[in-house]
């Protein structure tokens, strides 16, 4: 089973084109910095309304998206915590069905560093089915604004054909782009890499205006 913190599609912001994105619940690492730390374990605001779906189910939610949207959707993007920190099986046959029934590429973000993940056996299985992986931890002190990674110690690695002749372009691109929901029971739902800082000076700034607002 996969433990799943967020969904959501039509995301223009963590990725190339407009992708669904899944946080998976969990990730033990604690960098400092990390902008889903409800989503992460033992922290003092570990979130603990995450889904519990299948595989199957999940791949379903990622199909119908994909056929609603007749075609626009471009990809899946996985985050979190980390994808990496769920049952490699698990995540290896969600992404199975995603691949073997749809044109959707992928892209995850995870902790670890590939090297790491092609020494483990089960976590290994996983990469076949990934076209871009961002791999390793948020560094604060190497946050320098950078698309679609949150510090340049982050590494894309192109693991398919599927965008490796853009590779220059997704290294030498500075802007940082993020999606804000606010949801009927107060919470702000932020999607993207936001800029270093960019949470704290804004819960700071909603503070002093009296509105208290739960990130997730
Ligand atoms: S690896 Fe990613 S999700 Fe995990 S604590 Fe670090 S920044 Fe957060």
């Amino acid at each position: 089973m996969l433990q799943v913190a967020r969904k959501k599609t039509c995301c223009k912001v963590l990725g190339p084109g407009i992708r669904s994105v899944i946080w998976f619940h969990g990730c033990p690492r604690r960098c400092p910095g990390c902008i889903a730390d409800t989503m992460n374990v033992a922290t003092p605001n570990t979130m603990t309304d995450y889904e519990t779906l299948s595989p199957s189910q999940l791949a379903d939610w990622v199909l119908k998206n994909d056929g609603i949207e007749n075609g626009t959707i471009e990809g899946i993007t996985l985050s979190g915590g980390d994808p990496l920190f769920q049952t490699a099986n698990d995540l290896a046959e969600f992404l199975s069905l995603v691949k073997h029934n749809s044109e959707l590429s992928v892209m995850c973000y995870t902790g670890y560093r590939y090297e790491e993940l092609l020494n483990d056996s089960e976590k290994r299985k996983v990469l076949q089915y990934i076209d871009v992986l961002v791999d390793g931890e948020y560094r604060q002190d190497l946050d320098n604004g950078q698309r679609w990674r949150g510090s340049e110690n982050q590494r894309f690695h192109f693991l398919t054909e599927r965008y490796r002749i853009e590779s220059d372009d997704w290294y030498a691109t500075n802007e940082r782009q993020i999606e804000i929901e606010l949801t009927i029971n107060g919470k702000v739902l932020i999607s993207g890499v936001p800029s270093k800082d960019f949470i704290a000076n804004l819960t700071a700034k909603m503070e002093t205006l009296g509105v208290d607002v739960d990130f997730t």
